[in-house]
């Protein structure tokens, strides 16, 4: 496992580091501005979304994405030291909307000359048809990475969470990502969710492991305020998962994992802390991460040491 760095699983930095030779970190802008579940009045919001679609940086939407990408690379540089970078168009949707103008985004954020990579988060019930010419054009001249807001592969939670769409439209987007891009594929899950048990982590860790998914990133289901989870909350009928129960799952999921997948993050972190309800744990950043870690390293245990293969 030293390929890890003594990590107990392998994180997303390990693989950019081979990827590209060097250290890459991650400039998050915010240019989309809304999403189907938003735009559609038949539809709802996400129940754990707040108004800024999570987006790292809400406030910056005013401002062009050149200036975005100046001031918010200023951020990465000294956390990480890196000096390559990718733009991760983050917030809402991202490929909704007008192609062409999201062609321009993409050139506009390549031209930059420290710029290796784009990433681009969207839903994987959002990949119109000519969005892939875009998207393999893209990845055949530049590093791409695409980020579908997965969230579970059972649909009884993707109701919950008034996603919209169901796992069928997620193992769909996918392999159609897959075969018609050369972009990596990052999803999103959530833990944490009414109706989790074991078999189910496990079930998700073995649905990831027969797809063509590069990494994953974990978030557990916190509340923002003014959200409907915010709502069912105050009436006592969702409670978040303490850390150590969190850290739990997240291990089963894990050790189910195939060790070829990266990871970019273990658990959510609240962009604004003013807005988070609860669970209290998911204010310290690093907390969570390294108490997973512990856990993982007391018990022995690494990603994919119960995967099948
Ligand atoms: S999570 Fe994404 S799809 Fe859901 S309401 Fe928020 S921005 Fe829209």
């Amino acid at each position: 496992m030293s390929a890890w760095n003594d990590r107990r699983y392998y994180p997303i930095s390990q693989y950019f580091k081979s990827r590209f030779g060097e250290k890459v970190g991650k400039i998050s802008v915010s240019v989309a501005e809304t999403c189907p579940n938003r735009q559609s009045s038949k539809m709802e919001a996400c129940i754990f979304c707040d108004e800024y679609g999570s987006a790292a940086y809400p406030f910056e939407q005013e401002n062009s994405l050149r200036e975005q990408i100046t001031s918010n690379r200023i951020h990465v540089q000294r956390r990480l030291r890196a000096k390559k970078f990718l733009v991760y168009f983050q917030a809402y949707t991202n490929t909704l909307g007008r192609i062409s103008a999201l062609e321009e985004r993409f050139d506009t954020a390549l031209a930059e000359a420290d710029i290796l990579g784009l990433v681009v988060g969207t839903r994987p019930d959002c990949l119109p048809e000519r969005i892939f010419p875009l998207f393999r054009a893209t990845a055949e001249q530049s590093y791409l990475m695409v980020e579908l807001g997965v969230q579970s592969f059972f649909d009884d939670q993707l109701a919950f969470l008034r996603r919209g769409h169901n796992a069928a439209s997620s193992i769909k987007a996918i392999h159609r990502l897959h075969e018609e891009t050369k972009a990596d594929i990052g999803i999103h899950l959530i833990f944490g969710l009414p109706e989790e048990t074991d078999e189910r982590l496990i079930a998700t860790a073995e649905r990831i492991n027969s797809l063509p998914v590069d990494n994953v990133k974990l978030h557990n289901l916190h509340v923002l305020l003014n959200t409907p989870l915010a709502a069912l909350y105050a009436k006592g009928k969702f409670i978040p998962v303490e850390l150590e129960e969190y850290a739990r799952r997240v291990i089963v999921f894990l050790r189910h994992l195939s060790p070829e997948i990266a990871v970019q993050r273990l658990a959510a972190v609240a962009n604004r802390w003013d807005e988070l309800v609860a669970p209290q744990w998911t204010r310290e950043k690093m907390q969570p991460l390294l108490f997973i870690e512990d856990k993982m390293a007391q018990a022995g245990h690494f990603q994919g040491d119960l995967y099948a293969g």
